[in-house]
């Protein structure tokens, strides 16, 4: 609904004002009244005015310092001056000074009305105008800041994207799309693609999919495109008819997907290897077995143990396979609890001991002087230890020692599980944390294992903010320390 016209009659005889408004009043105009030059410019500053009625000859401020301050402060506002007769010369004056139009006195109704309407169109003309501007403005705006919102997005995109027009020249390309396609080209815009992209297929990708107007993926590996693994969709650009304009082709860096695939697949065929060995002997021992003479019970007894501890194995193995997979998973949530070390550590040592004896091993515990205390997953730190000591055992000949010391800092406590077995040589010590790898020689001929204990042991350790470290001598005994954070005022 468009406003009202507000029109303002500024004249101090009282016969003009009412005459001025009576002669409007058919119209849909809304009028006011002031009688001085005055009290005309406080209304106009209290409220907004189309049209000024203003008389020249006031007492007081006359109408011409009434127009000047209009011209000046509201130069929209449409002043219509009325004179006395004979003045034509102080209204010619007036409209030199900036008024609209002029009515001399004495007017009839339908003079007064035939002027206003005039200023009236004049009026209704440039509301229209101004709005169209506005309008105008608006919309500029609005593309502008829609522009440089879908640049800013552009750019930030991680991956690359090349725009082609139909003929294979680059119109638009992101930063990213320099980095990722290791572009040397400069400028690429306004080039053949072939300029930029040295590959032969995907420059083919981009003219296939404008020749027949649909989309294709396609992967490119390392040393095609650039030094990395890249996948590329490449979609055709179309008009709102189904013309196509050109094509757009989007370039994500897949490396360490790829890598996470191949590592995955080594890992199950790991995996199957380690779980068919054992199987494939155990079921050569059942042969042997059924194959035994009747009274040769010590052999059948011995096939039996040896089929037993490969069994234990294979259990071992799934239960270490099933705590790292769930420790990388995340899905183990430990329960921390304040846990005295040196018994935990007693009752290791208590638990192993057997196995030293039947062994014929020294073990020797040096527990810390002090009670000390960490937060930790007791069964968990439990596998910690125990894995370490049992390898301990393991690896170390008949007659050797394992020592078991402790030593108590500021923060961390360190537990040191030496022993005086056959040693790992320098150049395997950085892999025998990997998943499954086992050091393979003449000393570990024959001794079982998963090659999982040790990448558990990492594991747990890392969920406690712990480490282990290594040294070894080959052929002289291996130290592994592991360090755990103390309770704050962990040491009693
Ligand atoms: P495994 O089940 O084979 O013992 P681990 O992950 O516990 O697997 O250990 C990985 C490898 O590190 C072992 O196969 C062995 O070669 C070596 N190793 C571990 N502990 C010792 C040790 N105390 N003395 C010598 N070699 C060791």
């Amino acid at each position: 609904m468009t406003k009202p016209i507000r029109i303002l009659i500024v004249d101090d005889e009282k016969v003009i004002r009412e005459g001025c408004a009576r002669s409007l009043s058919d119209r849909d105009y809304e009028i006011h009244k002031e009688e001085n030059g005055e009290k005309g410019i406080s209304r106009l500053q209290e409220q907004r005015f189309d049209i000024v009625l203003l008389d020249l000859l006031m007492p007081g401020m006359d109408g011409f310092s009434v127009l000047k301050w209009i011209v000046a402060h509201q130069p929209e506002v449409l002043v219509i001056v009325i004179t006395g007769f004979a003045t034509v010369v102080k209204a010619v004056e007036a409209m030199k000074l900036g008024a609209f139009d002029f009515v001399g006195k004495p007017f009839t109704p339908d003079y007064i009305r035939l002027v206003v309407e005039r200023a009236v169109e004049k009026r209704t003309l440039m509301n229209e105008a101004s709005r169209l501007r506005e309008e105008k403005n608006l919309d500029l705006e609005t593309i502008v800041e829609e522009q440089s919102r879908l640049q800013t997005v552009f750019s930030c995109m991680e991956g690359a994207i090349l725009v082609t027009n139909r003929e294979g020249v680059v119109v638009l390309h992101n930063p990213a799309a320099i980095k990722l396609l290791e572009i040397q080209t400069d400028p690429v815009i306004g080039k053949p693609l072939a300029d930029s992209i040295r590959d032969q297929n995907a420059i083919a990708m981009v003219k296939d999919v404008v020749g027949i107007g649909s989309a294709i993926t396609k992967e490119f590996p390392p040393g095609s495109i650039s030094r990395l693994y890249l996948r590329a969709h490449c979609a055709p650009v179309r008009t709102s008819t189904g013309k196509t304009l050109g094509s757009v082709t989007v370039f994500e860096d897949i490396t360490t997907h790829k890598r996470i695939d191949e590592q995955k697949s080594e890992f199950v065929a790991m995996v199957a290897h380690e779980l068919r060995a054992p199987l494939a002997s155990i079921e050569q021992m059942f042969y042997a077995i059924a194959l035994c003479d009747e009274n040769d019970g010590d052999r059948r007894q011995h096939l039996q143990n040896r089929i037993s501890v490969r069994i234990k194995d294979q259990l071992q193995l799934i239960e270490n396979l099933l705590s790292l997979s769930r420790l990388e998973s995340g899905a183990v949530v430990l329960t921390l609890e304040t846990e005295n070390g040196n018994t935990i550590l007693a009752d290791v040592i208590e638990a192993v001991r057997p196995r030293t004896e039947n062994k014929d091993l020294k073990l020797q515990y040096q527990p810390a002087p002090q009670d000390w205390w960490a937060q930790v997953d007791h069964d968990q730190i439990r596998v910690v230890f125990t894995n370490i000591v049992d390898n301990a055992i393991k690896y170390s000949p008949a007659g050797g020692t394992v020592t078991v010391s402790v030593s108590v800092g500021s923060s961390l406590a360190k537990v040191a599980i030496a022993d005086t077995g056959i040693g790992i040589e320098a150049e395997n010590l950085p892999n025998i944390f990997e998943k499954f790898f086992r050091v393979k020689g003449k000393a570990t001929r024959g001794i079982t294992g998963s090659g999982l204990g040790l990448s558990l042991v990492k594991k747990i350790l890392e969920a406690h903010k712990g480490y282990i470290d290594v040294s070894s001598q080959p052929n002289q005994g291996t130290t592994f320390t592991i360090s755990l954070p103390l309770i704050p005022s962990g040491v009693a």
